[in-house]
């Protein structure tokens, strides 16, 4: 192995970056550490216009020979992509964790596999369902879905992994090429994910990986002339910032952000998986952006459930990831710590009331309670902005307006969960609430095959299923006049 490698959890792990199907070293470096323990990972290729600059022109050089290729060429290699993903998932799942903190047990039995089905998904999709005629009385249109270029593709830090091959998959399968800045926060598995991308056989230039720091790396990448789209997944301030520069070059994007959303409970629900529910929110140290953060209960089973989901909660153990019995691991960073801190302890002070946690657990450092606040208001800080943390919101309605209202009431409109078990008023309150995904008495179950996005500040556009490739394709019509060919095509 060549280039600058460090063990992460007794795996080796390149630290540069990847371009063109070599390993590129960089001139700059930046510290990633584990949230488990505070410790030192390693010190990472922090990119710049020059590292961008030579991922772009790869990318765009390997993109007419992976475009020529079409669907049914590229399904091979995405599945041999998908398959090698699965036959790393102990190493992926362990730098996961170290990296960012997630559950072990969670990367291993469901983000690995999920990465996986995001690759091998779209390679069939691709396939099967796009391309199609539509009959007009003088035309055929012939509606085509081709490679539209180079996309560059911009992830967080809760899901790196997950939510970069959610981008990569449908990205690839239309034929694009893809030139990906992984986060700051957990770069590592997208490095593994590049040695994983050249051992399946992927062609050098297909999909590059270009580490580094958001506002240099990332800022130079979306600036870049030469790019067909932009996929990010992140903060509303930063899509503000990226649609700048999407804006300024025409280029489409595709934004997926933060939440706020409603967890509704009525009062004939089955209260028993709806409290725990509740409590899964917590999961993830609550840095989830579809998290149902503001619970809101029916007022006349307030008391009922609010015991059922403080005994769901006393079970969340809060400490070290990598052990199968914890349900809660630590934070990101401790510059996050300190803003979702800083959120709590404003709630206090504003009068909220406590409900279970609202300080640092004893697991350490980077590690907080479980948190509920009730008696909050509507318009307070707590209410409406996005912590990305274990706090949540309890409030009470009494009738289903009410619940609509405070459920909308808010800047965001990425997710929701309802349960009830009523199928008529579920189905009327959902289609009421504003938001991409509403869950009925569920939560987080993604078909691949459904839209996925957000409303109002949540996000710009859908993923999923054909709007997917709607987004990552350029959509051609060949109009030709019906009967005007004298000698017919092959
Ligand atoms: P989060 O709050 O989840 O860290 P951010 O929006 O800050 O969300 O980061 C998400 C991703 O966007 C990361 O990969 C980060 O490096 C990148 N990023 C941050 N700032 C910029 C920017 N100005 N231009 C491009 N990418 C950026």
């Amino acid at each position: 192995m060549s280039g600058n490698h460090a063990q992460i959890a007794g795996v080796s792990v390149s630290l540069d970056h990847w371009i063109d199907g070599k390993r590129v070293a960089g001139a700059d470096r930046f510290a990633t550490a584990s949230p488990i323990d505070g410790s030192h990972l390693a010190d990472v290729a922090a990119g710049g216009q020059a590292d961008v600059d030579m991922a772009v022109d790869a990318a765009n050089r390997a993109f007419p020979a992976w475009a020529a290729l079409g669907a049914k060429g590229r399904q091979p290699i995405l599945h041999g992509f998908a398959k090698e993903i699965l036959a790393r998932a102990d190493d992926l799942a362990a730098v996961e964790t170290a990296d960012n903190g997630s559950l072990l047990q969670g990367n291993l039995h469901r983000m690995v596999p999920r990465a996986a089905q995001n690759i091998s998904f779209f390679a069939d999709w691709a396939l099967t369902l796009l391309d199609h005629k539509i009959e007009h009385e003088e035309v055929t249109n012939n509606v085509r879905y081709d490679p539209a270029g180079v996309a560059a593709l911009i992830t967080p830090w809760n899901a790196p992994l997950m939510l970069t091959t959610w981008k990569v998959g449908p990205a690839l399968a239309a034929g694009n090429t893809v030139v990906i800045k992984p986060p700051e926060w957990a770069p590592l598995t997208c490095s593994l994910l590049a040695e994983i991308a050249e051992k399946a056989g992927l062609p050098p230039g297909v999909l590059n990986v270009v580490q580094g720091i958001g506002e240099i790396a990332g800022e130079a990448l979306v600036n870049h002339p030469d790019l067909a789209r932009i996929s990010f997944t992140g903060s509303v301030p930063t899509a503000k910032i990226i649609g700048q520069a999407a804006a300024r070059s025409v280029t489409p994007m595709s934004a997926e952000l933060g939440g706020k959303s409603p967890f509704i409970v009525c009062a004939d629900a089955n209260l028993d998986a709806a409290a725990q529910t509740v409590a899964g929110q917590y999961i993830n140290a609550g840095q989830v952006c579809l998290a149902g953060t503001r619970i809101l209960v029916e007022a006349k089973i307030e008391q009922e459930f609010l015991a059922k989901v403080r005994a769901a909660v006393a079970q969340m153990n809060v400490g070290d990831p990598r052990a199968a019995t914890t349900r809660v691991g630590p934070l990101i960073h401790p510059e996050h710590f300190a803003r979702v801190s800083g959120f709590v302890d404003r709630a206090k002070a504003s009068g909220a009331e406590l409900l279970w946690g609202g300080s640092q657990s004893d697991a350490g450092a980077l590690y907080f309670q479980p948190t509920m606040f009730a008696g909050v208001a509507p318009d307070a800080e707590i209410s409406q902005q996005e912590v990305f943390g274990p706090v949540l919101t309890w409030q009470t309605f009494t009738d289903d307006e009410e619940a609509i209202a405070v459920a909308n009431g808010t800047q965001f409109g990425l997710a929701g969960t309802l349960f009830c078990g009523n199928e008529a008023r579920a189905m009327r309150i959902a289609s009421q609430v504003v938001a991409g995904t509403l869950w009925v008495n569920c939560f987080f179950v993604r078909d691949l095959a459904a839209p996925f996005g957000g409303s109002r500040v949540s996000g710009i556009g859908r993923e999923g299923g054909t709007w997917s490739f709607d987004f990552y394709s350029d959509i051609k019509n060949i109009a030709v006049r019906k009967g005007s060919f004298t000698v017919g095509g092959a």
